[in-house]
Parts: C-alpha cells; structure tokens; sequence
C-alpha cells in the first residue's frame, strides 16, 4: 500500500498520542471507531479533525485497507461531528491532505471540517 510518499504508520505520530491518552485534546465527538477533535491551530471558527481509531497513515491508507465498518463509521463521524457542531444549516468543507505533495504533517489520516463563516472558493 502507497503512503503517498510518507513513512510507514509512526505510532509515536502525534494523534497515535493523542488516541492513547498521552496529549489532551478538546473532543468534539467519539464513536466506536473514530474521534473528533478542535484543531490546535484553527484556520476557520469551526475547525475539528476526524481521525479513525486505526492505524492508517493517509486517506489511501484508509480507503485501501480499512474495514466496511471502520469507514461507515469514520463517514458518519463526520456527518454527525458537522451536526453536532451547528454546521449543518450553512454548510461547511472537508478536506483531507494527502501525502507529501499534500503538505500532510500529521501521518495518521484526518479529515479535516471547516465551517463557521462563508469559506470562499477553494484554492489549491
Ligand atoms: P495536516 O497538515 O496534516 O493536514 O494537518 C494537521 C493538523 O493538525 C494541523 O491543522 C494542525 O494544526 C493540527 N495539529 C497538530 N498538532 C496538533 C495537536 O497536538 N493537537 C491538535 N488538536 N491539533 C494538532
């Protein structure tokens, strides 16, 4: 399996520690699966991250090797996280950066949900 350029799966990378407890985080959901949590740096007034509870580096990764169950729930993790959140009325974007070329920083694939204002069109 491609990690898009990336190391393979870090366990040390900083959402493993956050998963096992090691760092807090402000959680904004949890499922059997998945967690949801306030990005440290938001870049919009709604900013969470989705991470599945497995050990995937990428968005691939998880597409590619994940179980039926692990992705239905990731999905609906981030429908109800967006729900929850009050995003759902005006919308909001997911994003998740994908490997090197990405810019992805964190090697445990994450989704990434913005909302709170009009976001404007998307630029790579
Ligand atoms: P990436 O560039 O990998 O798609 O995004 C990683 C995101 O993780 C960034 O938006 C960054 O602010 C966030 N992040 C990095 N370290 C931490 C942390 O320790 N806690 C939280 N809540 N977010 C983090």
């Amino acid at each position: 399996m491609s990690t898009n350029g990336l190391p393979p799966y870090d366990p040390q990378n900083i959402f493993a520690r956050i998963l096992r407890g090691e760092i807090p985080c402000k959680r904004a959901h949890e499922t059997t699966h998945s967690l949801a949590f306030h990005d440290i740096n938001p870049l919009a007034p709604v900013h969470v991250l989705v991470i599945p509870k497995g050990a995937y580096v990428s968005s691939a990764d998880f597409g590619a090797t994940a179980t039926p169950d692990e992705i239905t729930d990731f999905w609906r993790a981030v429908a109800a996280t967006a729900q929850l959140l009050g995003l759902e009325a005006s919308g909001y974007r997911i994003l998740a950066n994908t490997g090197v070329d990405a810019g992805q920083e964190v090697p445990h694939f994450h989704m990434h949900i913005f909302g709170g204002r009009a976001l404007g069109r998307m630029v790579p």
